[in-house]
């Protein structure tokens, strides 16, 4: 039996470990966040009520040419579950020429007939099994809810502008206007904790530490051999035969960031400490800005306007923030990151 530690209890680290777990492992999962007991993490359309709170890391871009030199907020989630309790639970697969550019391009077995097997297998889909859709695994899949009236009309409206309509976006070809499909499970919210990690919290195999943050990775030898981490203020090592960076996209380079895996010169440390060079490490992210579809300024006069308060944006001017009586889903409460055509 090898000893593993996985960093992050998140989209990813829950796979992980349950994996593991079921091969006969011993793991312990690290998570910097509490457990999901705030409630608006399961009524999806209420996401944005999570952002800037304390299942939040609460990130913030450097200033984006793109967006008028703005900093964008970033959210992420600090919570079991990760950025999948924080989610619009869209269950997007991606296209299939991604795939298969990928394996071109050198990373053999990412192929879209390398991966197809694993998302059927990852996959509860109401749509029923076929070739490229899998039922019976643990995640749920669900295409057959009601949609808003709005959301009937565009689809219909797309159809009169001679959109195609694609059945199944799913199926490797995203082109199209779609019904989503969601991970929810009786309406609510339903994420890779859940259906992955929860249910076996009972095995003797497995800890889980919470409110447990991960300062750097230990070097012994020029091999990883654990990790430092701090936990109800105390700092404390663990060693594992191996360690897993399920800490999301920015939290992965985080950890290997504070112990000099980095690219030459995005380096945190001192010059005088040791840097193991990764030429690539925060290079190649490429994320989802969407300041607009995310966050659209309320109107003045929005009829759902309960409060007004004075805030500070990140640069430091003044801007008024809104609190919606009927929080519509992903209206951020942080206007700061409105759109400016
Ligand atoms: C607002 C929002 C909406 C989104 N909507 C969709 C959508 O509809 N469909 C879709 O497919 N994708 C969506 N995404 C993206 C998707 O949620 C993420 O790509 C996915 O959850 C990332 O999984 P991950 O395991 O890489 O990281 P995460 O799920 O973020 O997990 C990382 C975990 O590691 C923990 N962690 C980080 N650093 C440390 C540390 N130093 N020590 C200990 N623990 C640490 C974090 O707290 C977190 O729990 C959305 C993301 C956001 C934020």
């Amino acid at each position: 039996m090898d000893s593993y530690i996985v960093i992050g209890a998140g989209s990813a680290g829950c796979v992980l470990a349950r994996r593991l777990l079921d091969a006969g492992h011993r793991v312990t999962v690290l998570e910097a966040g509490g457990e999901d007991t705030n409630p608006i993490i399961a009524n999806v359309h209420e996401a944005g009520g999570l952002w800037h709170g304390p299942e939040d890391w609460d990130y913030y871009t450097v200033e984006q040419p793109g967006c008028s030199n703005r900093s964008i907020h970033l959210p992420r989630g600090k919570v079991l579950g990760g950025s999948h309790a924080l989610n619009a639970t869209i269950w997007v697969r991606g296209a299939k020429q991604d795939y298969d550019t990928w394996n071109y391009l050198g990373c053999p077995g990412w192929g879209w007939e390398d991966v197809l097997p694993v998302f059927r297998a990852i996959e509860n889909y109401d749509g029923g099994a076929s070739e490229s859709r899998g039922t019976g695994g643990p995640l749920d899949v669900v295409a057959d809810f009601p949609m808003n009236p709005v959301q009937e009309s565009i689809l219909a409206g797309a159809a009169e502008m001679g959109i195609m309509i694609n059945a199944d976006y799913n199926s490797g070809d995203v082109e199209g206007a779609s019904r989503m499909q969601l991970n929810i499970r009786g309406g609510k919210r339903f994420n890779t904790w859940q259906a992955y990690l929860r249910p076996v919290m009972d095995n003797p195999n497995l800890t889980l530490l919470t409110g447990a943050t991960v300062r750097q990775l230990l070097i012994e030898n020029g091999a990883v051999a654990g990790v430092e981490f701090l936990q109800d203020g105390a700092v404390q090592t663990l060693r594992a035969d191996e360690t897993l960076l399920a800490g999301g996209a920015v939290g992965s380079p985080r950890c290997c960031c504070a112990r000099g895996l980095a690219r030459p010169g995005s380096c945190a440390r001192p010059a005088s400490s040791r840097c193991w060079t990764c030429p690539v490490s925060g290079r190649t992210c490429t994320t989802i800005c969407s300041p607009r579809s995310f966050s659209p300024p309320l109107p003045s006069r929005c009829r759902h306007r309960r409060s007004v308060r004075r805030k500070r944006t990140c640069s430091g001017s003044p801007i008024r923030t809104w609190r919606c009586r009927t929080p519509s889903p992903f209206i951020s409460r942080c206007p700061c990151i409105s759109w400016t055509p």
